[in-house]
């Protein structure tokens, strides 16, 4: 998985608030377990703007659930809460509707939709975000259709945690609730994220963010620092070099996929957290255990290990389940090691 690194990304920017095997193996249905509960996932949804060293790509697919709702649609299905405007192309629903995404929660906003453009530096890891459009955005307030408020797993991608509040307020308990944030948060929203926390079941960020949230160097620290705060589960993702998994008193680190070739890292670390928890939501458990969030960390990095390979979403329209099974097995073989 590659690193998140948010760098320079401005005060200004802030707002309140491989080839399938056969055709059944490509169809989205057949990834889905027989008895996998729905995921609610809220988030941005953008039109993005991607310049790598050797390319640069407009107008793509992109937006923090977006990334998050297809990632999780390979393993459930998927109640989708966002915002566009009319400007968002009708392909792009149709895509997110040929995944099993309920598209009930979708408001469709007379305006401009968000647009968000980015540049990766040659490491591809540390990026300066060049322009940010919050346009129908700006006024967004995440609205829960009846149908979608009791949904069982919850995903509450990046957006402002105060939003991320505003809809679990809507929500008949969940059986398990995941939070993604970022660094502009930390910055100007500390006290609404420290509020969620005590709201949710885990939290997902990456290293910087974690140092910077708890001002410890050490990530081990970190992580249990981020636990007494209210989540029983923290997952701090290290880009390139894989995610530590925290529980009580039970630690886990998952390598990362040795990819050569990136592309594109954008909507890693959400399709991380779509993959972790529509695995969740597939096994669906009385009480989640360790043993089954470090599966579920496993597939959440094996998602995100693809979609890094092409811009936007391109990878994950290809992907087969197969695929996913078989890099699995890859992520198992490499954390192996014999008895002395
Ligand atoms: P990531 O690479 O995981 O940081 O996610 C990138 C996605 O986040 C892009 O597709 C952007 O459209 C979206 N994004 C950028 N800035 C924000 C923001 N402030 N709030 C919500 N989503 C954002």
């Amino acid at each position: 998985m590659i690193k998140r690194t948010r760098m320079r990304m401005s005060p200004h920017t802030a707002f309140p608030h491989r080839a399938p095997h056969s055709l059944l193996d490509h169809h989205p249905l057949r990834a889905y377990r027989p008895a996998a509960m729905s995921v609610l996932v809220v988030g941005s949804i953008a039109l993005d703007t991607v310049k790598t060293p050797v390319e640069e790509h407009a107008d793509l697919l992109g937006g923090s659930a977006s990334y998050a709702a297809v990632g999780a649609s390979f393993f459930a299905p998927v109640n989708f809460v966002g915002v566009v405007g009319t400007d968002f192309p009708k392909e792009h629903i149709d895509y997110l509707r040929s995944r099993q995404i309920n598209l009930d929660g979708l408001q469709i906003v007379e305006g401009k939709t968000f647009r968000w453009s980015g540049e990766y530096m040659w490491d591809l890891n540390t990026r300066e975000t060049r322009s940010v459009e919050l346009n129908v955005f700006e006024h967004f307030t995440p609205t829960l259709p009846a149908s979608y408020v009791d949904t069982p797993y919850v995903l509450l991608a990046n957006i402002a945690p105060s939003l991320q509040s505003h809809v679990l307020d809507q929500m008949k308990r969940p059986k398990f609730i995941i939070a993604d944030t970022m660094d502009l948060w930390i910055n100007i929203a500390r006290q609404d994220l420290t509020a969620l926390l005590k709201r949710v079941d885990m939290l997902i960020l990456n290293d910087s963010e974690a140092r910077q949230f708890t001002e410890e160097t050490s990530l081990i620290k970190a992580g249990n620092k981020i636990r007494k705060m209210g989540p029983r589960f923290v997952a701090i993702k290290k880009g390139e070099h894989g995610c530590l998994l925290f529980g009580e008193n039970q630690f886990f680190s998952c390598p990362a996929y040795p990819l050569e070739d990136i592309h594109d890292p954008t909507g890693a670390g959400d399709t991380f957290a779509g993959g972790l928890a529509g695995y969740l939501a597939a096994k669906n458990q009385d009480q989640v255990t360790f043993e089954t969030l470090r599966k579920a960390v496993v597939h959440g990095s094996a998602l995100a290990s693809f979609n890094v390979e092409a811009f936007s979403l391109e990878r994950l329209r290809t992907l087969s389940q197969s695929e996913i099974d078989q890099r699995y097995q890859i992520f198992r073989k490499m954390s192996h090691f014999e008895e002395v």
